[in-house]
């Protein structure tokens, strides 16, 4: 088993984290923006020092290539992506960008060929922090979204994503999902905390788990504040009932599930007026791999249950759907061997969060690999992976790459 070079991670992760450096330890490296080039352009640098062709295609997606001995296979693929949260973490994406390019290195210091090229993709704008998508580059990728669509996509501070793209001169003449890949691996902190409870080392991700959100409107009547109470259908206070059920609801779920009302509108809004207008949306997630339907269901027969009793009328509809993705059987198996065989701890996980990975493996056999990180804290300059944690993680990246790439 072959292992990496932590200390050259640890060193090439500090140096990415000065790239829209934050004064509390944090990043700010918005998708696009000035940093999110220097970001780009110090990858391909480094890319380029370790031998590699670099190339984008026309949404910004860049892609290192290791060329292989026969250059007519597919690449195998690992990456992740460069941008950030506003005021965000130093691993998020990072790492598994910086982890691929550390296998690049040190198959070199090896003085390994492998048979089939070897390929770190960056993903751009993973975040959904600065345009109204997440995952937006590796989503045209797959296919998922259009080019133009994604283009098109106005970021909240003013600009088009398409203007940006040209202005960083990030895109390049590939079109997305052109070429093909063999196999696409993405490490990754876990952003979750079951790892450090459990003393776990690496993260087998067997998937994404799916999440559904839902759209409810409630109508009643407008009234005085001074009306008598019996008459009365306000709105407000149907969405206040459904708020409380829908927690019920998943606390009481078997097997686990989170669910969330955190957007409410009421109208008029007013301080002595029965509101006759209450939104919400419900966000609902199961644990594991199952997709989230009956506790949909659960949620839609407590909506409608509210508004017969409080005689409101009720507007229901699917609001955002993603997953529940399974990764590659293969890929997983190969990720949960490697660990096996490199002595470290290891469990089978299932992502709570979105990653570029889900969208790849609608096109790719894919996997992910995952290092715990503090508290499960991320997205905030107090996220904190430990350096032997990280370098366990590529060892298992360098391991699983090698076997999928074949030494030549
Ligand atoms: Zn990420």
């Amino acid at each position: 088993m072959l292992a990496t070079d932590g200390d050259r991670l640890r060193c090439s992760l500090e140096a990415m984290a000065r790239v829209g450096a934050t004064a509390d330890g944090g990043v700010t490296r918005l998708a696009l923006t000035d940093e999110d080039r220097a970001a780009r352009e110090l990858f391909a640098t480094w890319a380029r020092e370790a031998g590699c062709e670099v190339r984008c295609d026309a949404i910004g997606n860049v892609f290192a290539r290791r060329p292989g001995a026969d250059p007519s296979l597919p690449p195998v693929m690992c990456g992740s992506h460069l941008d950030t949260q506003v005021n965000g973490g130093r691993y998020d994406g990072a790492f598994g960008v910086l982890a691929g390019l550390e296998v690049c290195r040190r198959l070199n210091d090896l003085a390994i060929a492998t048979v089939a090229p070897v390929e770190v993709a960056v993903w751009t704008h993973e975040e959904g922090a600065r345009f109204p998508s997440s995952c937006t580059g590796s989503a045209v990728f797959s296919g998922a979204l259009p080019v133009d669509a994604a283009r098109a996509l106005r970021s909240f501070d003013g600009p088009t994503l398409g203007e940006e793209l040209d202005r960083i001169g990030a895109a390049g003449a590939e079109t997305p999902g052109e070429h093909p890949a063999s196999a696409y691996l993405e490490a990754h902190i876990e952003q979750g905390s079951k790892l450090e409870a459990s003393g776990d080392v690496i993260g087998v991700v067997l998937g994404i788990r799916g999440i559904r959100q839902l759209e409810v409107i409630f109508l009643g009547a407008q009234a005085h504040a001074g009306s008598a109470m019996a008459d009365r259908r306000d709105a407000l206070v149907g969405a206040a009932d459904v708020i409380q059920r829908v927690r019920r609801i998943a606390r009481e779920a078997t097997g686990g599930a989170s669910a969330t009302v955190g957007q409410i509108e009421a109208k008029p809004n007013a301080q002595s007026v029965v509101p006759d207008y209450a939104r919400m949306l419900i966000d609902a997630r199961r644990e594991g791999l199952e997709p989230p339907d009956g506790l949909v269901r659960q949620i839609r027969d407590q909506v409608a249950e509210v508004a017969a009793q409080d005689g409101l009328g009720v507007e229901l509809k699917q609001h955002w759907t993603y997953g529940p993705i399974a990764f590659d059987e293969g890929c997983v198996g190969t990720v949960r061997e490697v660990a096996g065989e490199l002595g470290l701890r290891h469990l089978d996980i299932v992502s709570p969060a979105g990653h570029d990975a889900g969208y790849l493996a609608e096109v790719v056999p894919t996997a992910m690999i995952f290092v715990p990180c503090r508290s499960g804290i991320s997205h905030s300059p107090a996220e904190l992976a430990e350096a032997e944690h990280l370098e366990a993680g590529c060892d298992v990246l360098l391991n699983v790459v090698l076997r999928r790439a074949r030494p030549a």
